[in-house]
């Protein structure tokens, strides 16, 4: 099936819709604020959507991390915790699931993704190292900073381009890869950092024929892959749906065929493994898994637990097998599409194609009129949340930082305005409800005026910088 199929399936005549493959068998009253209060709000919050108070937002778009809604048999599972400090049942059983599913040999459990992240960067990573991927992330490059490493984006350059369909952004641009290895010499890399689906880029996904031409260029200058796996079943349901003959495989053979080409990963599973807390690390090689093994006893815990407790775990691996699940997986992108059209329909500029987690509306469309030191992005989404409650986020130069060499703010090409959708939390009507609020605010846009930054933290500002309105 085609994306254009499923995008517009329901729409057709002669066609039946498709539903999410769900019930709801609890509720969680959410309220929308009035204006009055929504603007006292978010001037308390210094115009930073992290900083407001989830009670004052109405429909939270913020991230799709953590945010998940567990299945009663997660909540299930909760009750099965085994909380014994070595050796808990529910470390076996998250082992197991990720080398069912993702096929690993070897697991620690970290209490997030940057857990994970941190162990990798301090093991793998030599001072003076580069270590090439696809697009930075904002907690993966800082670990691979701290640890001496110097990122260097080998996406393709289409990534940059908000309006470029190609139909997997994420790829590696192999020339570009193998020009900076022989340019810096293989030894002087420490790893290739790859990621799918991409998140910074709109979330794009990498091709089974990238990953595969990734791994033969790699195995020449004997240079290993690591995968960022957090949004991995999200890009194979984007190789599944758009990638010559991939049509007819589950999800979950399409999951494993990718993650061999790879030797190893790391994982928040705050996304795609359905759960509001944890994350992991798996790799093949031994030795690289006694240091870890070693290290995450020093930053998070036994490497039993991880810094996760028991029954998290027990959820963990339950979401794992469930996340795979070709339907769940089609409905989840399904909703991330369906108010992409909407979007798309009224002409309001967004990333296209549109990703797998979350809708980018293109602030620099939206706001030709704001320089870029004016933060349009952060100006969106200051004046969504002041419309209609709607919280999204920043996802451009105060998100890219400063370059920690000349101290200036980076620039990146794409200044945009991210929409998460928590998976199984909200339903169709709320995707309506936000479409309009894009809408009204998009309308409203000659009218609109930038911020200034009041307050910068040093490291990952967009979490708690804060801002004023530019002057009159
Ligand atoms: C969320 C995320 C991370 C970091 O994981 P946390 O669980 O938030 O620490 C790393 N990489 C990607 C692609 C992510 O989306």
């Amino acid at each position: 099936m085609t994306t254009a199929k499923l995008k517009t399936m329901g729409q057709q005549s002669g066609r039946r819709s498709w539903a999410e493959p769900w019930k709801i068998k609890m509720v969680e009253p959410i309220r929308l604020t009035i204006q009055a209060e929504r603007t006292r709000a978010l001037k308390e919050a210094g115009y930073n959507t992290f900083l407001l108070r989830s009670e004052d937002v109405y429909i939270d778009l913020l991230t799709d991390s953590g945010t998940n809604a567990m299945s009663d048999r997660q909540w299930a599972g909760m009750l099965m915790g085994d909380e014994a400090y070595a050796g808990s049942r529910n470390f076996y059983n998250l082992e197991e699931a990720v080398s069912t599913y993702y096929g690993y040999r070897y697991m620690v459990p970290t209490h997030q993704g940057r857990g994970a992240e941190h162990l990798l960067s301090q093991t793998l990573i030599k001072p003076g190292q580069y270590v090439p991927g696809n697009m930075y992330f904002t907690t993966t490059r800082i670990h691979q900073e701290l640890a001496g490493g110097t990122f260097v984006d080998v996406i393709i350059d289409k990534a940059h381009d908000p309006g470029n369909e190609h139909p997997f952004k994420g790829n590696v641009d192999l020339g570009k890869l193998e020009f900076l290895i022989k340019q810096k010499g293989a030894e002087n890399i420490a790893y290739i950092s790859l990621a799918g689906t991409v998140n910074m880029a709109g979330g794009q996904p990498v091709s089974m024929a990238n990953v595969r031409a990734l791994r033969e260029l790699c195995d020449r200058f004997r240079i290993r892959i690591y995968l960022d796996a957090t949004r991995m079943v999200e890009n194979a349901f984007f190789i599944q749906q758009r990638e010559e003959g991939y049509a007819d495989k589950p999800i979950a053979a399409i999951l494993k065929e990718f993650c061999n080409y790879t030797d190893g990963a790391w994982m928040s599973a705050k996304k795609d493994n359905l759960v509001n807390i944890g994350g992991w690390l798996a790799v093949n090689d031994n030795e690289l898994f006694d240091s870890l093994r070693n290290m995450v006893v020093i930053y998070e815990g036994l490497h039993t637990y991880g810094g996760v407790a028991g029954r998290d775990m027990e959820a963990m691996a339950i979401g794992i097998a469930e996340g795979v699940q070709d339907d769940q997986i089609r409905s989840r992108v399904g909703q991330v599409l369906y108010l992409g059209d909407l979007l798309l329909n009224w002409k309001i500029p967004i990333v296209k194609p549109v990703g797998g987690h979350a809708v980018f509306l293109d602030a620099r469309k939206f706001y030709p009129h704001i320089p870029q030191d004016q933060f349009p992005a952060q100006t969106l989404a200051a004046q969504l949340y002041l419309n209609s409650g709607v919280r999204g986020m920043e996802r451009g130069i105060v998100s890219a930082g400063r370059d920690p060499k000349t101290g200036e703010h980076r620039f990146p090409a794409l200044e945009l305005t991210r929409l998460a959708i928590p998976r199984r939390v909200y339903t169709q009507a709320h995707m309506d409800v936000v479409a309009e609020a894009v809408k009204t605010v998009y309308d409203a846009r000659e009218h609109t005026k930038g911020l200034k930054m009041v307050y910068e933290p040093k490291r990952l500002r967009f979490f708690q910088a804060r801002f004023e309105p530019v002057a009159e």
